[in-house]
């Protein structure tokens, strides 16, 4: 069965029911407009044998005022049938009013990092991912929690911010599902034209390029190289191309495009 909860007072009393129980409980939240990329998620959930909670929210604070949110694709029922071979399965869909109420004024900023990036493009995007994720983990009160490497920035930031504020849940971060062609699924490559849908392809083969090129090159000539690269196409526009050091030495290449009106991210690891 596919238990739907509406409101945050419903979905907290379900929890603390499932945790009376004794179960551990993995929760994935989503902006819904479901595909293979969240099912992903969902089914490494499921693996744990814990009760698994969704959640699927447009979540109105961490669009920019010029960005998609009205347009953003909303189908509740689709996503419905897409979560039944997942059943049991408990899906949270609140309403905007339930999640922020007229007097709602608290808000989560992860520094520094919420600024880089993406955040650099976005300004008080990621205050507003902060902001829901921690409200969505004190409603649902997960274990554990699953986020995808597709949205690279966004599952560091709810690492630090889940080290930073002391969350006892442990967050997994899951690969990143292409298209044949290797295109990461995304509920906004659905506003592609047919030829711009041909140009987003481009995207990860300058990634898949990059990570062979950094064998020999610097990462100065792999980011004048991925810049050259996707400019081949006129309908791309590169927002940055950036590489990340990591802690083990390794790197991630992080890209931000717009195609049209159409705002895509990709990243891979060298
Ligand atoms: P969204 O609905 O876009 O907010 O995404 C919800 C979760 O699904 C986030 O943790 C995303 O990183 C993850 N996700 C989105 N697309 C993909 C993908 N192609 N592969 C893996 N995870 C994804």
């Amino acid at each position: 069965m596919i238990e739907v909860i509406n409101t945050s007072k419903e979905m907290s009393r379900v929890s603390d029911n499932i945790k009376k129980s004794g179960k551990n409980i993995s929760f994935v939240p989503t902006m819904g407009a479901l595909h293979r990329g969240h099912l992903s998620l969902i089914s490494k959930a499921k693996k744990s044998g814990d009760a698994v909670i969704v959640s699927i929210f447009v979540n109105p604070t961490q669009f920019g005022p010029k960005e998609d949110f009205a347009k953003y694709p909303r189908n509740l029922k689709k996503d419905l049938a897409l979560l039944k071979p997942f059943a049991p399965l408990i899906v949270f869909a609140p309403s905007a009013k339930n999640i922020y109420p007229n007097d709602f004024g608290t808000f989560v900023d992860v520094e520094d990092l919420s600024c880089k990036l993406c955040g650099e493009f976005r300004p008080g995007h990621f205050k507003g991912v902060a902001t829901v994720v921690l409200k969505l983990f004190n409603i649902v009160k997960p274990d554990f929690a699953f986020f995808g490497k597709k949205d690279y920035q966004q599952q560091l930031l709810i690492k630090k911010m889940a080290k930073d504020l002391n969350l006892n849940i442990k967050i997994v971060t899951c690969p990143t599902i292409r298209e044949k062609d290797g295109l990461a699924l995304s509920s906004r490559n659905a506003y592609l034209s047919p030829v711009e849908r041909k140009s987003a392809s481009l995207i990860y083969k300058a990634l898949k390029t990059a990570k062979k090129m950094a064998k020999s090159k610097n990462a100065e000539k792999i980011i004048s190289f991925i810049k050259r690269f996707l400019a081949a196409s006129p309908l791309i526009k590169v927002e940055y191309a950036s590489i990340v050091k990591k802690a083990n030495g390794a790197a991630q290449i992080l890209i931000a495009v717009k195609i049209g009106s159409t705002r895509l991210i990709d990243n891979i690891l060298i």
